[in-house]
């Protein structure tokens, strides 16, 4: 089993990770406690019954949505919490997030506001989230509006991911952790991007031997970002590579088309672009990073995207100043930086290198 620390004051937790891990949930989840799993009915119907059989004597109460982002509101999150009560929990009572990052961020804002906040266990099942969103202690769900714009930072008390649930993922999730595996390479270590690189096969093929060692090192670079900027004041943005972007389209195709890693793979593509257009790379660099995306197969063209409508977009999004469009793009092997650009200048750089 690998561990990993996440050194937060007053509030670090590990993340433990290997294959199989679950199969000793009994030991992780202590009988002191009332447990509210809350899950999805995808995730249940495979994991359940491994849970019931684990967790035997000291029965979790279950809350199962059905899946999807639409069901991240604030109306689940009410029924989370009445059937909290229902069942008569306190404040000492946990609980668990079991699913992707859909049910990462909800479970985990039920626990950061239920009587003002109680511990939780994260159990991500997806790769994304458990190389992505179930470090870090964002929370929150959506309005119509706008996307996580109710949320609170809560850390959890402990991480278990047990790599072997990857196997019944859609493949289409796989490629969609990948992003972000791409992502921790090229904003803090240029040798882990190569080795990304080199097992791509690997990684689609959720190879065992190798997984547990990839996901072991996104969390660390995550680990070591969060713990120096919890709330995001400065270098957590760097976990927003390819973001700009990728929420641009993501917007624009009304989350429809695009799954969240798909567009990060996307947006760092034509950041990475962007940075060779601004010279803030060696050409050989951008020509890797340009490689690596398109070995990924993934769709590139973005036939069909005015892009003054993707500017607008990113204009209104919560993380600009004083109109400026705020992107982190790399700016060496293995590092980034932040940068804000103007409307126009945004505008002319992306129509410069915008392929059809
Ligand atoms: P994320 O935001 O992490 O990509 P979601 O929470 O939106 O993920 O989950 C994506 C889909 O995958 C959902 O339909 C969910 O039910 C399903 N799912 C999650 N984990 C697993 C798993 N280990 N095996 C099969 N399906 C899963
Ligand atoms: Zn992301």
């Amino acid at each position: 089993m690998e561990k990993v620390r996440v050194d937060i004051e007053n509030k670090g937790y590990d993340i433990k990770i290997g294959e199989k891990l679950l199969d000793n949930i009994s030991s992780y989840i202590s009988n002191e406690y009332k447990w509210m799993i809350v899950t999805d009915s995808n995730v249940w119907s495979i994991y359940g019954e491994l849970f019931e059989r684990e967790l035997g004597g000291n029965k979790p109460v279950l809350y199962s949505i059905t899946p999807g982002e639409e069901q991240k509101n604030l109306h689940t999150v009410t029924e989370i919490i009445k059937s909290m009560l229902e069942n008569n929990f306190t404040r000492g009572d946990k609980i668990i997030a079991l699913g992707g990052g859909v049910i990462g961020d909800m479970a985990g804002f039920c626990a950061a506001i239920f009587m003002r906040g109680i511990s939780f266990v994260q159990i991500p099942t997806t790769l994304l989230a458990q190389v992505d969103s179930s470090v870090g202690g964002k929370t929150g769900v959506n309005l119509p509006e706008a996307k996580n714009i109710i949320g609170a930072f809560h850390q959890p008390e402990l991480v278990l991911i047990d790599t072997s649930v990857l196997k019944t993922l859609p493949p289409r999730e796989v490629v969609t952790g990948l992003g972000e595996i791409i992502k921790y390479g090229l904003i803090e270590d240029y040798s882990f991007f190569r080795y990304v690189v080199s097992n791509l096969n690997g990684i689609i093929s959720l190879d065992q031997g190798i997984m547990p060692g990839i996901i072991k090192r996104c969390c660390e670079i995550k680990a070591k970002i969060v713990t120096q900027d919890e709330r995001e004041r400065g270098i957590r943005k760097f976990l927003n590579l390819g973001h700009t972007i990728a929420h641009a389209l993501e917007t624009a195709t009304e989350y429809k088309i695009y799954t969240h890693g798909e567009a990060v793979l996307l947006g760092i593509y034509y950041e990475a672009k962007m940075a060779l257009k601004m010279g803030l790379i060696e050409n050989a660099y951008g020509e890797e990073i340009l490689r690596a995306i398109k070995a990924t197969k993934i769709n590139l063209s973005l036939k069909g995207f005015s892009v003054s409508r993707l500017i607008d977009i990113m204009i209104n999004d919560k993380k600009n100043k004083d109109n400026r469009i705020s992107f982190i793009l790399p700016r060496g092997r293995g590092r980034v930086e932040e940068y804000l650009l103007e409307r126009n200048i945004a505008q002319s750089i992306l129509l410069d290198i915008s392929e059809v």
